[in-house]
């Protein structure tokens, strides 16, 4: 079934994250959305209780669609290493501890991959799914893959989270940067979350 056009004005953004806000509105900026956050609506943040990316991904933007009689989007994301059978996965941000500590994130990774004692590479794979939910209950989803290889020991001071960790398959065999030693722009090229937005643009806001 196609998914539903946005015919412009008001949209909530899902997240009480500023920089994600921040992000969304830039890249919905040529689009005529009037994009407002959850957060500054007062909206509650629903429990993260999906078993999938998509699952979280809907849950979020269907419990702000409804709160608000608005459409509403929303993302969900982490990084599957498949040694780890797709962990950390849906559980990205939580494998960091109550201090968001992504040294301690990666070093977890790496020793549980080390311990399965699989040989390298050590495929895992970026995943953005992102979510546009209406109030009747109508959503419709988009997920982006960047798929690659761990390296270590991390490298790199750009990006965030698991980046410094990562070498995107399109740098395998061509200097193996990590996403952390690229330009953000370089980075926006290959990443999940564009290629999802990519997806999301085309479907629902252009034309
Ligand atoms: P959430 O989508 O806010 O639930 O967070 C997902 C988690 O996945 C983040 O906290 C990061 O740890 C990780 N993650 C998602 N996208 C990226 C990325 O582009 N680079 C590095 N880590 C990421």
């Amino acid at each position: 079934m196609a998914a539903r056009r946005f015919p412009g004005g008001r949209l909530v953004v899902a997240t009480h994250n500023p920089g994600k806000l921040v992000e969304i509105r830039d890249l919905l900026a040529p689009f005529s959305v009037d994009a407002v956050s959850a957060g500054d609506l007062g909206l509650p943040e629903p429990e993260e209780t999906g078993d999938t990316y998509v699952a979280n991904a809907e849950l979020k933007a269907l419990a702000a669609a409804t709160a608000s009689g608005l459409p509403a989007l929303a993302d969900d994301s982490g990084l599957s290493v498949e040694a780890l059978d797709g962990a950390p996965g849906i559980y990205s941000a939580r494998w960091a501890g109550a201090k968001k500590d992504f040294n301690y994130a990666m070093d977890k990774v790496w020793r549980a991959v080390q311990e399965k004692g699989v040989e390298p590479p050590f495929n895992a794979c970026f995943v953005s799914v992102l979510s546009l939910a209406w109030p009747d209950g109508h959503v419709d989803s988009f997920e982006g893959l960047a798929p690659g290889r761990l390296d270590w020991p991390p490298r790199g001071q750009h990006g965030f989270g698991y980046d410094p960790m990562f070498v995107p398959e399109e740098e395998v065999g061509h200097g193996f940067r990590t996403f952390a030693e690229m330009l953000p722009e370089e980075k926006h090229g290959l990443s999940h979350r564009a290629r999802a937005f990519r997806l999301l643009i085309d479907a629902c806001f252009r034309g």
